[in-house]
């Protein structure tokens, strides 16, 4: 979806903008003084086109060095929206703060709407008409408490959105689904937002494909990808109680709604159980999975050797899954991540002729056989591949096989087909 970003100093009125262009009260969460909330972003549409707004309103930079803090709060705002709401106030008129915010616009040449807020008399019209000197267009008279002006505001919003381009997919296929998932504070925003910066592909009217208002299309390393759930991501979903009750059934969605999953790991700290239980969860539902270890700039020498022996004891298990060392913040090896996904999803989808499948078979079993037990020797006869997303084979035996052989076996399966970041589940049907 393209993205709004509301901007301007303090006391303007983003918030109560945002609130008006929302719809609703609550939206805004309450601002708590000198604590710095990240970027809240909202679902919202005006006339039948869907967008993501931006609010930087709670964003309480410090006393000193007010106007440059603004301008860099901006500045990332700005980096990752496709138009920009300036809001300045019609009472006051403009201040050395609200300069530094049109300098980093002028910088960003991202299509920018002027709005002059807390017009509600004629006086006030007369100043918001000055504001043209700004140089930034039209300004736009609102009273964001009564509402006023505000259904221009957003035409002229709309109008400055960049025309939404055709898609080039398969339609037979449509985009795979990825889900992001991972502990609050791994860095799941931060990744995302370092790769939907880079390519940002708006979804409107494409045939074929369902796009909840959720997800996201994000193009990544050449193909496009629909993310799920992000806006659980980007705006940090949070419930009053039993928060951590809703943030595991929510990532539970993401994850079967998915195809496969990055669950990304705070490589910078101990893992924990919470992390082992996400991978659990990808695996029990038979989804791809790319492991991301991030932070990966916080790690020294020492906390490395320490994580070596972390994977080893409780990654061992997934061991098949893909993974990148990367850093969401400095965006180190980031790029690894499209090829990793590529990867998982085509081991995913790979289907084995049943020919192939029991030529290999028959190989493993003349070098390997099955050891005698009781003086009885289970075979394999035959084998089948009944499902792909995850592989998923059927074999036919003359007797249960140990679990110690299935486990060779289907280590076999997957050094001999390049299964790599994908579970493979293996069924035996014993004929006794
Ligand atoms: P989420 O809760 O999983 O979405 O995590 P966030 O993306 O909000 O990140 C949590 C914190 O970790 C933020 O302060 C980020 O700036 C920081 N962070 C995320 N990724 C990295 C990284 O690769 N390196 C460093 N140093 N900090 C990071």
């Amino acid at each position: 979806l393209p993205v709004v970003a509301v901007v301007g100093r303090p006391n303007v009125g983003k918030s109560t903008l945002v609130n008006r262009i929302l719809g609703r009260r609550e939206a805004v969460v309450q601002d708590v003084p000198g604590v710095t909330r990240d970027r809240v972003s909202y679902d919202a549409d005006w006339n039948g086109r869907s967008f993501v707004l931006v609010d930087t309103g709670g964003w309480a930079p410090d006393a000193q060095g007010l106007a440059a803090q603004i301008a860099e709060q901006a500045e990332l705002a700005i980096a990752t929206a496709d138009a920009v709401v300036l809001v300045v106030d019609g009472t006051v008129g403009t201040l050395d703060s609200d300069q530094a915010v049109v300098k980093v616009l002028r910088r960003s040449k991202k299509p920018v709407v002027l709005a002059v807020n807390k017009v509600d008399d004629q006086r006030a019209e007369a100043e918001a008409a000055s504001m043209w000197n700004l140089g930034l267009g039209e300004p736009y008279a609102v009273s964001a408490l009564h509402g006023r002006g505000s259904g221009d505001l957003l035409d002229a919003v709309l109008a400055a959105l960049p025309p939404t381009p055709p898609l080039d997919l398969d339609p037979e296929r449509g985009p795979r689904r990825v889900a992001i998932v991972g502990k609050p504070n791994v860095g799941k925003s931060s990744l995302l937002n370092k790769l939907a910066r880079q390519q940002r592909v708006v979804v409107h009217d494409m045939a074929g494909t369902t796009v909840d208002p959720v997800d996201e299309l994000v193009e990544v390393d050449g193909e496009t990808y629909v993310f799920i759930d992000t806006a659980g991501i980007r705006r940090r979903v949070k419930e009053a109680s039993g928060h951590e009750y809703y943030a595991s059934l929510r990532t539970q969605g993401a994850i079967e709604r998915a195809e496969v999953c990055v669950a990304v790991l705070d490589a910078s700290v101990p893992l924990t159980e919470q992390d082992v239980r996400i991978l659990t969860s990808v695996e029990e539902a038979g989804r791809a999975l790319v492991i991301a270890y991030n932070k990966w700039d916080l790690t020294d020498e020492e906390r490395r050797h320490y994580l070596g022996r972390e994977v080893e004891l409780d990654i061992a298990p997934f061991a098949w899954a893909s993974h990148v060392n990367i850093s969401a913040q400095t965006g180190r090896h980031v790029d690894r991540l499209g090829p990793a996904l590529q990867e998982a999803l085509t081991s995913w989808e790979t289907r084995i002729s049943t020919g192939k499948l029991n030529a290999f078979l028959g190989r493993v079993v003349a070098a390997h056989p099955h050891p005698v037990r009781g003086g009885k020797q289970p075979r394999i006869l035959f084998g089948t591949q009944a499902q792909a997303g995850p592989p998923t084979f059927v074999l036919f035996t003359s007797g249960q096989l140990e679990p110690g052989y299935q486990r060779f076996v289907e280590r076999r399966l997957r050094e001999e087909f390049g299964f790599v970041g994908t579970p493979v589940h293996v069924e035996v049907r014993a004929r006794e």
